[in-house]
């Protein structure tokens, strides 16, 4: 699970997180949806410690990452994030966008490494591709393949940051479909998304950011179906 408790983030005098509590369960999906601006990437970014908040505290499972002795290696070994732009190697294979991190970070040998990769690239529908290079794949395979090298960390979360925004509309379901078997399996999902469809069908819960604060938070029924807070309808009212 993830526990992040009076979460706050300035750049210089911008306040962009202005105390922000959120939950994932084990097991979960919690989607974050809001407003251009209003904190979503730093929220995640804050997660996995590309940036350090200011105030309050964030644990994954029993770990503090907040807590400045904390060791960030350790617990980014244990978090994958795939991004809006795919953020592949150019110069590796696909194959090996999988396994680098594997061999450097977790000290595996290249053998199990790429059976790791390859059982991950299956994952995603890309076994046959695993010898290209990025440039190519389409964007929603390039995406698929940022999901299997991700996976291959073996991670207890994954976060998502706008995974489908910079996709062709054509492959936008396929990427989806991998984040919903992903979800069905188990995995803990904290997802940015504006696909409210996805976040309606597979979240345990939808967060409403604006303005640096949760400004509604509850099951993707209500929340997005029937939201309390004006300006959640205001905004849903925009991008549905
Ligand atoms: P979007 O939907 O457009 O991706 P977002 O909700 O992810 O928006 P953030 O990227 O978290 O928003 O940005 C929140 C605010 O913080 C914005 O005003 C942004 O300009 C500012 N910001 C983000 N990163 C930095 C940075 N490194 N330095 C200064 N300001 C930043
Ligand atoms: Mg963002």
């Amino acid at each position: 699970s993830v526990v992040i408790e009076g979460l706050h983030k300035a750049y210089g005098s911008l306040e962009v997180l202005k105390g922000i509590s959120l939950t994932v369960g084990a097991g979960q999906v919690v989607c974050l949806i809001g407003p251009s601006g209003s904190g979503k990437s730093t929220l995640l970014r804050c997660v996995n410690l590309l940036e350090t908040p200011q105030q309050g505290r964030i644990t994954i499972g029993d770990f503090d990452v907040t807590d400045p002795e904390a060791d960030v290696d350790r617990m980014r070994r244990h978090v994958g994030m795939v991004f809006q732009q795919f953020n592949l190697f150019p110069h590796l294979s696909v194959l090996e966008n999988c396994t680098v991190a594997q061999v450097k970070v977790l000290k595996r040998d290249r053998a199990e490494a790429e059976r790791i990769a390859r059982g991950n690239l299956e994952r995603v529908g890309l076994a046959e591709k695993a010898d290209g290079f990025p440039d190519q794949l389409s964007g929603g395979q390039q995406q698929r393949v940022a999901i299997a090298r991700a996976l291959s960390m073996d991670p207890s979360l994954m976060l998502f940051d706008e995974p489908t925004s910079a996709l062709d509309p054509e492959t936008v379901g396929d990427v989806l479909a991998i984040m919903r078997n992903l979800a069905a399996e188990g995995m803990t999902m904290l997802v940015v998304t504006h696909e409210m469809e996805f976040a309606r069908d597979v979240a345990d819960k939808v967060v409403f950011m604006d303005g640096g604060v949760v400004v509604e938070e509850g099951p993707a029924a209500e929340v997005i179906g029937n939201p309390r807070e004006p300006r959640t309808q205001a905004f849903l009212s925009r991008v549905l």
